[in-house]
């Protein structure tokens, strides 16, 4: 940590699911972070970039009538804005870099974010919840009203429950660390979690780390044990499409645009771009459209 960070405050204010972090450094604001329960950061103000009317107001805002605004140790305010950051990430949801610089803030942000064992936590009680519970927050991806509890607060929600290792892995995944979720998968089969439950998540993992090949052995036996299961099926069809499977991937994709018609438009893209490229070959920008097709198709998933 430097120097300018050893003289930084933490100030914090929860309005009922919204927490408000102001960090101060050698008396004035230095950034303004707004977390939502259950959702992670939704705003990110560094307070050097406002003018001193917009800071009043950040402040005003920060603090509404009757919610007080008091000190948060350090460690606290690292870990909750880190615990904001690993769901922000899963979310998807675009975060500022200055968020995360090495210098910046509290430390070095993203690699506490990274190292986090519990991402999402109880609505009524703070503890973390229960593995298959934080893939279910991840799996909603902070966009539903999904909060869940502990059962001893009430869980809200029926979800799943896959094996604490396997869920582990899929949490690294979706937080973008593929890498870190073989390595998790592996350590679950140590623990005798039997291959057939982690072959989801390693596939999903080898096609992030560009392997559809290896992706696809993975992702067609996950798909064959859990047909109806559309993200499997939709990572399948992206890992046989980028392995120039043209044939399979094209069966993949009708199937799921007719089982699914939310994802029908950015399958059919996909199917015009393999059809293109049948047709008259992969040269001129034609497999450029098709890795277009297939990340806006991913997206939708
Ligand atoms: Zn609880």
């Amino acid at each position: 940590m430097s120097a300018a960070n050893s003289e930084i405050t933490a100030l914090r204010a929860d309005a009922g699911p919204t927490t408000v972090i102001l960090l101060e450094g050698g008396g004035t604001l230095v950034s303004a972070i707004v977390a939502r329960q259950g959702r992670g950061l939704m705003a990110t103000y560094r307070v050097t970039d406002l003018d001193a009317e917009a800071r009043a107001e950040l402040i005003a805002a920060a603090t509404p009538e009757g919610v007080e605004l008091g000190p948060c140790p350090l460690d606290e305010a690292r870990t909750l804005l880190a615990r904001g950051l690993a769901m922000a990430r899963i979310a998807q949801r675009p975060v500022p870099g200055w968020v995360s610089e090495p210098d910046a803030l509290l430390g070095d942000l993203d690699a506490a974010a990274r190292e986090l064992e519990d991402v999402y936590h109880c609505a009524g009680c703070d503890t973390p919840l229960a593995p298959e519970l934080q893939l279910a927050a991840a799996r909603a991806r902070g966009a539903g009203p999904l909060v869940l509890s502990c059962p001893a607060c009430g869980a809200g929600a029926d979800v799943e429950t896959p094996d604490p290792g396997a869920a582990h892995a899929w949490l690294a995944l979706y937080a973008g660390d593929p890498r870190r979720a073989l390595v998790y998968a592996a350590r679950a089969e140590g623990r005798r979690v039997p291959s057939q439950a982690l072959d989801g998540v390693r596939g999903a993992a080898l096609l992030a780390l560009a392997n559809p090949v290896e992706a696809i052995a993975h992702l067609r036996r996950a798909v064959a044990s859990d047909p109806g299961d559309v993200e499997l099926r939709g990572l399948l069809a992206r890992a046989l499409a980028q392995a120039g499977q043209f044939a399979s991937a094209t069966s993949e994709l009708e199937h799921l645009g007719r089982t699914r018609p939310s994802l029908a438009p950015t399958a059919g893209a996909v199917l015009g771009a393999i059809a293109d490229i049948d047709e008259r070959g992969p040269a001129g920008g034609r497999s450029r459209r098709l890795s277009g097709a297939l990340a806006a198709f991913a997206n939708a998933c």
